[in-house]
């Protein structure tokens, strides 16, 4: 039984004269050809050039430290729970007096990886994270030769203290406002004196 009524009947026929000549299909293929020779072609010529890239594309991803240095990353699994393509796994550790300049939270990723040969950059890594701690980034992930060398672990993800990687445009006004405010734990860093009492998530 036919699920749909596009189906159409394919009848097998014998050639017509002009057909069988071959000719004029191969001079319509060849104008079809011809006509893109005047046409602005559309290769980049990469690396020399580079193309212009949508602010918010997904690339590599970052993960980020606050504006003390600290890593953001509590490894709650969050990220690795909501990726689809389960690309994310990590170890958590406890911190140790005297490493709240290392990390922001009680708790941190020991180790982090993400497997660049599954991850389809979707970003739903960057929308679970609760502590603004994983983003997508314009870089592009370079080839490999070997599969080993696409799993990224913390060398390649967390930024560089001296190469801090700028996510503001891929954050909401509403966002950017509200880290401003500093009655909030979230945007306090080990350097601002901590309210004891009045302090909220
Ligand atoms: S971008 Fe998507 S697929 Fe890639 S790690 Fe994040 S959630 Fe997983
Ligand atoms: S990156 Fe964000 S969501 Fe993922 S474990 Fe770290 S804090 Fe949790």
């Amino acid at each position: 039984m036919a699920l749909t009524n596009r189906s159409k009947q394919v009848a097998v026929r014998e050639l017509t004269f002009m057909e069988r000549l071959y000719l004029p299909a191969i001079i319509k293929g060849m104008m079809i050809t011809l006509s893109h020779i005047f046409k602005r072609t559309p290769t980049v010529k990469y690396p020399d050039q580079i193309r212009e890239m949508a602010p918010v594309y997904r690339g590599q991803h970052v993960l980020k430290r606050d504006e003390a240095g600290a890593e953001r990353c509590t490894a709650c699994g969050l990220c690795a729970v909501a990726c689809p393509a389960e690309a994310i796994t990590m170890e958590s550790a406890e911190r140790k007096k005297g490493e709240e300049n290392l990390y922001r939270e009680e708790k941190y990723a020991r180790i982090y990886e993400i497997n660049m040969l599954r991850c389809i950059f979707c970003g739903l890594c960057e929308e679970a994270c609760p502590k603004e701690a994983i983003f997508l980034t314009d870089r592009i992930v370079p080839s490999s030769f070997t599969r080993g060398e696409e799993i990224f672990g913390k060398d390649l993800l967390v930024e560089a203290m001296n190469e801090r990687i700028d996510v503001s445009k891929r954050q909401r006004p509403e966002v950017l406002e509200f880290k401003k405010d500093k009655r909030h734990l979230h945007n306090l860093t080990y350097q601002d004196a901590r309210p004891k009492t009045t302090a909220h998530h």
